[in-house]
């Protein structure tokens, strides 16, 4: 008898995109309130005329964080803010967030305490209100589960899908430090498990290790646009990687881009500790992740506009789909960008 096996597919060789994709494929929004699913940094809905943005993202012990290197206070912190990340990203305004939690009895009252004085010291800096979530368990490590809400009026709402040719292309802040941020206490780490008498030497990095284990969301840039009268025509947060979200707007918009190595914003202390790691500055900003800085475009008529803001800077423009995406280097050599983000289902 032939046996007619079930087809199996890899999800190392779908990707995180992937089976996002196909997930999607499957969804029918029944409400014509449902104004925008799966797709953007945030979903949207509309409550009688009122928009109301949506976003969960979820935080793993020991895959997306290390609990023998960040503090849980900053943990609550930084759950909190990479899940606002996604509502500013729509150009939008968070009111309130939902925290759900799992864990097991390795944490005390008091372990669940300092995750939460970090979960409101977020609240009290962005303005949010804490608003309810769930509590389970869990064999052994902890999940943290954040859902933001934020508001906007529709004609305030920016998506990934509106890049237009000759649209400029600006990224706040700066890349790579969160990425370098990691490597440096993964390498402590290592030292001191291999011999613990040795004390990590963290010294003179403050700010690419706040970067990694204290992250901020970009608020301000939210509201000096809209005070400067600029309505970016597309834009997502900096999760994953320059890169990887450039190709996220020039494929929902169906553009293509080409951007300027000398152009990325790198910080002397992300480019001193990427050259002692020999890892490449511009490959940390394209692929390293975590920035949660913002990356958007401008009609080229509000270039005057944009130029004067501090702490947004202008790394290249939007082409034609036909034209690729591209990186012009330092030497001035054109390579094809490649997205390579992080994976979530790399291969074992
Ligand atoms: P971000 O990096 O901005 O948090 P994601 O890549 O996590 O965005 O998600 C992209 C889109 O896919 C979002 O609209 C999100 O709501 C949706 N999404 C992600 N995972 C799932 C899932 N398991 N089921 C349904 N939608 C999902
Ligand atoms: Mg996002």
């Amino acid at each position: 008898m032939i046996e007619n096996k079930p087809s199996r597919t890899e999800l190392s060789d779908l990707g995180e995109f992937g089976l996002i994709n196909a997930i999607a494929k499957n969804i029918k929004l029944k409400h014509s309130s449902s104004i925008r699913g799966i797709g953007d940094d945030a979903a949207v809905v509309n409550n009688a005329g009122r928009l109301t943005i949506i976003s969960t993202d979820m935080l793993l012990e020991n895959i997306h964080f290390d609990l023998s290197y960040i503090p849980l206070k900053h943990l609550g912190y930084k759950a909190v803010t990479v899940n606002l990340s996604d509502i500013y990203a729509m150009n939008a305004i968070p009111k309130q967030i939902l925290v759900s939690l799992a864990f097991s009895n390795r944490f005390s009252l008091e372990a669940i305490e300092e995750l939460y004085e970090g979960i409101s010291l977020a609240c009290d800096v962005y303005g949010i209100d804490l608003i309810g979530g769930d509590t389970s368990s869990t064999v052994h490590g902890l999940i943290i589960s954040v859902t933001a809400i934020g508001e906007a009026e529709k004609e305030d709402l920016v998506y990934r899908d509106g890049a237009k040719e000759t649209d400029l292309i600006c990224v706040t802040g700066d890349l790579g430090a969160a990425f370098i941020g990691l490597q440096l206490l993964e390498r402590e780490k290592r030292i001191f498990l291999d011999n613990p008498s040795i004390q990590p030497d963290l010294g003179g990095n403050d700010y690419i290790l706040e970067r990694q284990l204290k992250p901020e969301a970009q608020q301000e840039i939210i509201r000096i646009l809209k005070q400067i009268g600029v309505k970016p025509t597309s834009m997502i947060d900096i999760s994953d990687g320059l890169s990887s979200e450039l190709f996220h707007i020039c494929q929902q918009s169906n553009v293509g881009c080409t951007i300027y190595e000398d152009k990325i914003p790198i910080d002397p202390q992300t480019y001193a500790l990427a050259q002692e790691f020999n890892l490449d500055p511009t490959v940390c900003a394209l692929s390293g992740g975590e920035d949660y800085e913002l990356l958007f475009t401008i009609a080229i008529s509000d270039y005057e506009k944009v130029r004067t803001v501090m702490d947004v800077s202008l790394i290249g423009h939007v082409n034609h789909v036909s034209e690729g995406k591209n990186l012009i280097s330092s030497s001035g050599s054109s390579v094809e960008l490649k997205a390579q983000g992080w994976n979530a289902f790399p291969k074992e």
